[in-house]
């Protein structure tokens, strides 16, 4: 990624900043890992080989075959391991997307007869959401429970909206877009005094947060994570499944995965995942200190620019996330200058790009339109430094400004400074 670097030349041929107000170096910040991150070259190097010679198919019983099943159950090891599982509760799946769609519909369907009704926030990803709504077109009924100003979910909301007849909880670990952090232990034991399945998303949570589905984590039946999002590949993932949770079968097929997910085994993807989760955990917490050190850093700097406010809860937060709102200014035009810098992040709106609208999680935590159109999210990683954020505290109140200077709603003769 260093090597991206644009040079001063590109930086001078910048429509935007042809006057030289802006002197900084143009250089290459990458800050959407919420959205992917690289693949690190551990990773890569492990999966080159299946890949490559060793290219058999698991199911087959000759040597190149068993070598690709061996691989397959030791990074099952690797991601049991790290998450405090048992390898027989792990199931290889295509990302976070299919973990959640079976999670919910294999749920829902497996205990149709139990209830039809399932309890969710609205704040998920839409690969929560919607198969939520799918299932309401089946005849289930969904209950979003209200997330706070922050985006928190009050576990004692989730008891009351415990009915007879609920046969799930699914309520994501953190929030993919503010950082909020759910409390996944508090949700999990009311669950399970109700004896109703849980299932978290912890699809941003991995890599980032210490987990152990034996300990702090005993309460949950069912969690979905995705290796794009911790320095794997993308198109793999997994869906812990406690033992003895009762679920259909989403994929049909082969009898691959214990007869419980079809179809043969994405095996370079799935040692990159072994590989990648393998690291991750052995950095927890270094990752978080550096994450912190830098998104600390970075967030006093912003919220020095005039009318810059913080999304999420302050705390209760991933330790990688901010999300911004710049008022009288819109998103979309900020994430293109910054691009114009060679500054990679996402805005806050509906993330089916073309649409401005704000994101459903922003209007969710109740931001008015107008503050939550000037929304940015920015998601450290770790080949980020601490050159990286001088670099965008040296360009942010820039842009800011000259987006701001042609903004029909900002008259700053009007506004009280903050
Ligand atoms: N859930 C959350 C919270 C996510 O952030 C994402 C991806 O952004 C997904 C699910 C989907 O994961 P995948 O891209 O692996 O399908």
């Amino acid at each position: 990624l260093r090597e991206a670097k644009y040079t001063i030349n590109s930086y001078c041929a910048s429509p935007y900043f042809h006057r030289g107000v802006l002197m900084a170096e143009k250089r290459f910040v990458y800050m959407d890992h919420a959205a992917t991150t690289f693949t690190k070259p551990e990773v890569f190097e492990a999966m080159l080989p299946f890949l490559k010679e060793h290219f058999g198919n698991p199911s087959s019983l000759y040597s190149i075959g068993r070598e690709g099943k061996e691989a397959v159950e030791a990074a099952r090891e690797q991601l049991a391991k790290a998450l405090g599982a048992n390898s027989e509760e792990i199931y290889f799946t295509s990302g976070g997307t299919e973990s959640d769609n079976w999670a919910i519909k294999g749920t829902a369907f497996a205990r149709r007869k139990r209830g039809k009704h399932i309890i969710t926030t609205p704040i998920e990803h839409h690969a929560v959401l919607y198969p939520c709504e799918y299932l309401e077109t089946q005849g289930f009924d969904v209950t979003y429970l209200p997330v706070d100003r922050y985006g928190l979910v009050d576990p004692a909301e989730v008891e009351a909206a415990i009915r007879e007849d609920t046969i799930l909880i699914s309520v994501m670990y953190a929030n993919n877009e503010i950082g909020t952090i759910e409390p996944i232990s508090e949700i999990g034991e009311i669950a399970q005094e109700h004896e109703i399945p849980f299932h978290t998303d912890a699809v941003q949570a991995i890599g980032k947060i210490p987990l152990d589905m034996k300990k702090k984590e005993r309460n949950v039946d069912m969690l979905s994570l995705s290796a794009h999002k911790f320095y794997g590949p993308k198109g793999i993932g997994a869906l812990f499944l406690r033992e003895g949770t009762e679920i259909d079968n989403y994929m049909h097929g082969g009898g691959q995965e214990r007869k419980k997910r079809a179809g043969t085994e994405n095996v370079a993807g799935i040692v990159g995942l072994g590989k990648a989760i393998e690291l991750a955990a052995a950095n927890l917490e270094e990752h978080d200190r550096k994450m912190r050190k830098m998104r600390d850093r970075l967030l006093a700097g912003l919220l020095e620019i005039p009318h810059c406010r913080l999304n999420g809860h302050p705390e209760k937060r991933l330790p990688d996330n901010l999300n911004l709102s710049f008022e009288y200014i819109e998103g979309e035009s900020l994430l293109l200058m910054l691009d114009e810098m060679g500054v990679c992040c996402s805005t806050g709106s509906a993330c089916s790009s073309g649409s401005l609208e704000p994101s459903h999680v922003l209007r969710a935590i109740g931001l008015p339109p107008e503050i939550a159109q000037g929304t940015l999210r920015l998601t450290l990683g770790d080949e980020n430094t601490e050159e990286d954020i001088d670099y965008v505290l040296e360009v942010m109140p820039e842009i800011v400004g000259k987006l701001r200077a042609i903004s029909p709603f900002y008259k700053p003769e009007n506004i009280c400074e903050k």
